[in-house]
């Protein structure tokens, strides 16, 4: 089974990925994460993506695309369920995933804006493992792994507000496309953790 994440940015993609794998035994593939882990290895793609990620801009397809194939194609390999998050964020990327897997279900994650910005600005993540924390509920500056724990450089108010401006852009589209399909639904997340898993384990 392969699902799509699709959600503003800080709407809990990776807590819910994270959720999803205790009911299956998904692989997430994150492409934040994968243009992270090239500008950490300042390769030629991390260096292009990095000019737009720091001011929340997307990433052209042209680079997003040919690395997301790439680490995707590796991963079909050894791994059968895949989570998608970030990615679609064009409906050029949501036809290309068409075209190398099928996609089974598209969840949509609903929060209101102002829960977003609340829950960014807490956010930090290790500069190690890239596990998510919340300064609410975590108040060390070092990670369970021993590294850490840093403010994602995209991870300020006047980026967040570029960011969810261009989410409400490119996001209407690619609803469409789902909904034409008949695979999206829309799950609410402005609510404890176990209210999200029990309305998730419905789903399957
Ligand atoms: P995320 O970790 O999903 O919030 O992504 C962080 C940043 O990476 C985004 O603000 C974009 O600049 C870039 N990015 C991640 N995934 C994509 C994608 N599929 N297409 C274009 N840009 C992306």
């Amino acid at each position: 089974m392969n699902i799509v994440l699709l959600g503003a940015p800080g709407s809990g993609k990776g807590f819910v990925a994270n959720l999803l794998q205790n009911i299956e035994n998904f692989y997430q593939l994150s492409t934040g994460d994968i243009l992270r882990h090239q500008i950490k290895l300042e390769s030629e793609i991390g260096k292009q993506a990095e000019n737009y990620m720091k001011t929340g801009a997307l990433v052209p397809d042209e680079i997003v695309i040919g690395v997301f194939k790439e680490e995707l194609n590796e991963l079909k390999k050894h791994h059968k369920n895949f989570i998608f998050d970030g990615f679609p964020r064009s409906l050029n990327q949501a036809e290309l995933l068409d075209q190398i897997i099928n996609i089974d279900k598209v969840i949509l994650l609903d929060v209101p804006y102002d829960v977003i910005i609340d829950r960014i600005l807490s956010r930090r993540v290790c500069s190690g493992c890239a596990k998510v924390y919340s300064t609410k509920e975590y108040s060390s500056d070092k990670c369970e792994c021993g590294a850490n724990l840093i403010v994602r450089p995209d991870d300020n108010l006047s980026v967040i507000k570029n960011r969810l401006n261009n989410y409400d852009e490119y996001i209407a589209p690619i609803i469409e496309y789902y909904k034409n399909q008949n695979k999206l639904i829309s799950l609410n997340v402005n609510t404890t953790g176990e209210n999200i898993l029990n309305n998730l384990k419905q789903l399957f």
